[in-house]
């Protein structure tokens, strides 16, 4: 006799898809807190969503004309580009990946920073472009929470998304990087810091002349607007001819305290061991760097049940982060049936994952994709609250009469990019929370490159604010 009363697949796919399912009440009280802390951040130091001043001032026009180098370091790769921007919303882009080590983001900062200065030297041997300028101008994508203190200046609060260089929380990372150029004799001035999302939001401006708000949905979330600097209560030093700055919100933090989150068993189990538990639990229940593991829980639980495969496993499927996002969206794509036998859902659990054939019947296939569903809608759902609250509190939802054509927000990262109905789930929600008129006043543009050119429009800005007089 099984200790525990069997369940039928159906009953248990039923309790998970109760507890993934956000409605519209649900949806409306975390749109509610997101205001809350929205407002919290911009009055207080050390929130949990920071709502951290960016030092950027003013967004490009689509006119701006420069070379500038960027570098760019935050989700899955570090990048070095030579961005040339041509004065019409358009620019051209020379770059190069570098592969970044676990060992590189876990160990000392200098080895880090040093591996960055050392892979800007090899860009510029094999593809910089010789100038007759002696230093040149770098904008620094990184993505991550840094208290800014300047538009080149900014001391990390800590790692997200697997990096954790244990002495580098604290340290200003242009100094560490300029420090580790100046090492090597390389002649390159860091100008600019930018988080992703103030890159990711200047890149649109630039390409789509004008922008307001942005958001990364790709191994992280995050999101930026700009925001009036009356509002920025906890800024001090507001000069009295700016008017606007871009706030990186940092809404990966966001009810950290799980006062609104439907946080389910599974999350927990994400976040108590990813490299750091209670940090960013809206990001884990949303990002491509989680998304597979949250999913790779919820298949394991059924499996457990004994209503998936037979009660049996794989070696990978088995191991923390062995069931990618990318997965989640090879299966979210599949339009076959389920007893074909070389369905894409099929390929990924057999070559992929490992289980065996014989393991897997047409009604889990089913299983698998309805639980890709119901983690990959969620997620969507999620993003849409932050989206929602973001336009709400830029005083956006309503239409500004017969020739209103909206507000622009640039997106980047993998999960908008390529995971199947992401968009159109999030615009689902953000119907049901801002209304239609309001879902219809967020135009979607894909900021591409956004981290290589934004960086270097944070360059062209520096340069701008240095000339007028604001830092
Ligand atoms: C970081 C943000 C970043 C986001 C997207 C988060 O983990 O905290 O700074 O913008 O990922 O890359
Ligand atoms: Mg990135």
């Amino acid at each position: 006799m099984p200790a525990v009363p069997p369940v039928s697949r159906q009953q248990a796919v039923q309790a998970i898809e109760e507890q993934f399912t956000l409605d519209k009440p649900l949806l409306e009280s975390l749109s509610a807190r997101f205001q809350e802390l929205y407002d919290y951040g911009l009055a207080n130091h050390g929130a949990e969503m920071q709502m951290i001043p960016s030092f950027v001032t003013g967004v490009p026009t689509g006119t701006e004309k420069g070379t500038y180098l960027a570098l760019d370091l935050g989700g899955t790769n570090l990048r070095v580009c030579e961005v040339a921007l041509d004065g019409n919303g358009t620019f051209t882009i020379k770059q190069e990946k570098y592969k970044v080590s676990d060992q590189l983001k876990t160990g000392p900062v200098n080895d880090l920073f040093n591996y960055m200065a050392t892979s800007i030297d090899n860009f510029l041997t094999d593809f910089g472009t010789t100038s007759t300028e002696d230093v040149l101008h770098l904008g620094f994508t990184f993505s991550f929470p840094v208290e800014q203190s300047a538009i080149d200046r900014g001391h990390l609060i800590h790692w997200t998304k697997g990096f954790n260089c244990p002495d580098a929380p604290g340290k200003d990372v242009v100094q560490l990087l300029q420090d580790a150029l100046d090492r090597k004799h390389i002649k390159v001035k860091c100008s600019a810091l930018v988080n992703d999302t103030v890159g990711a939001l200047l890149a649109h401006a630039y390409a789509a002349k004008g922008a307001l708000i942005s958001a990364i949905f790709g191994t992280g979330t995050n999101g930026a607007y700009l925001e009036d600097i009356r509002k920025i209560k906890k800024l001090k030093t507001a000069e009295g001819s700016i008017s606007h700055m871009v706030v990186n919100t940092e809404w990966g933090g966001f009810d950290d305290e799980r006062k609104a989150l439907p946080v389910t068993i599974f999350d927990n189990k994400v976040d108590r061991e990813s490299i750091r538990p209670r940090n960013h639990i809206f990001e884990k229940m949303i990002s491509g760097m989680y998304l597979g593991e949250v999913a790779r829980c919820v298949l394991l639980h059924l499996i457990d049940q004994l209503v998936l495969f037979q009660g049996f496993s794989s070696k990978l499927l088995n191991t923390q982060y062995g069931f990618d996002t990318a997965y989640m969206s090879a299966i979210e794509a599949d339009k076959e049936d389920a007893t074909s036998t070389s369905s894409p859902t099929r390929t990924v659990l057999v070559a992929t994952m490992g289980i065996k054939e014989e393991h897997i019947s047409a009604e889990d296939i089913e299983t698998v994709r309805t639980v890709c569903r119901i983690v990959g809608t969620r997620a969507a759902r999620l993003s849409a609250v932050a989206i929602a609250a973001t336009m709400v509190q830029t005083g956006n939802v309503q239409s500004t009469g017969p020739n209103d054509d909206g507000v622009k927000v640039g997106m980047d990262g993998s999960v908008i990019e390529y995971y199947p109905h992401f968009e159109e789930r999030m615009r689902g929600a953000l119907r049901e929370l801002i209304g239609e008129e309001g879902e219809k006043r967020v135009k979607i543009g894909l900021a591409k490159d956004g981290s290589g050119v934004g960086a270097a429009l944070g360059a062209l800005q520096a340069a701008k604010q240095l000339a007028s007089g604001h830092r």
